[in-house]
């Protein structure tokens, strides 16, 4: 039977803000127009996005490091430890980034963990007026025995010490070089 874990997402959600520079314009606007339902919720962020909301919008919000600096990382690493369980991260679909890895590992693990991810505002809102934000829910998560179940050929039977070998299997006699 394959290991599935049920996490329990309480009422107030533990929400990561991200977004790249070039759409931090649009973040930040998301979440002035979001504000009210924010605060019914625990706000995270990574590092530049973080002090831009926190700033001008004077969020109560918790930061981790600069997202091309590990924070993206570390909203992942959260998020394997149950200390994240929503993120928005506006991102940048027409620049190439140097962390861009870290993107790809962060939206990985919030497949795995069956995370809610916006990652453009028509997501977001769609996410955010969902009746469940008010409510608790039961995220099914992935076990890693799904991803090892394989379909196992069936094994050929020894082959008996008696039988030859195939011919094109034999050695050939070395040829001598003239
Ligand atoms: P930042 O990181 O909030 O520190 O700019 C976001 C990112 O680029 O991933």
């Amino acid at each position: 039977m394959p290991s599935r874990r049920l996490l329990l997402m309480n009422t107030r959600k533990h929400i990561a803000l991200i977004a790249h520079d070039n759409r931090k314009h649009d973040l930040l606007d998301w979440v002035r127009c979001n504000r009210g339902t924010l605060l019914n919720h625990d706000l995270f962020a990574t590092g530049t996005t973080g002090s831009i909301l926190a700033t001008e919008l004077g969020l109560d919000i918790s930061r981790f490091a600069s997202g091309p600096l590990g924070g993206d990382q570390q909203v992942g690493a959260a998020i394997v430890e149950g200390r994240i369980d929503f993120v928005v991260f506006f991102s940048d679909p027409l620049e190439p980034h140097p962390h861009d890895v870290d993107v790809k590992a962060l939206l990985r693990i919030a497949v795995v963990y069956n995370i809610p991810v916006a990652c453009n505002r028509a997501t977001a809102d769609f996410l955010v007026s969902s009746p469940l934000m008010k409510e608790e829910y039961r995220r099914l998560t992935m076990g890693i025995e799904d991803q090892l179940v394989r379909w196992v050929q069936p094994v050929p039977a020894e082959r008996p010490r008696s039988e030859p070998l195939p011919t094109e299997l034999l050695m050939r006699e070395p040829r001598a070089i003239s």
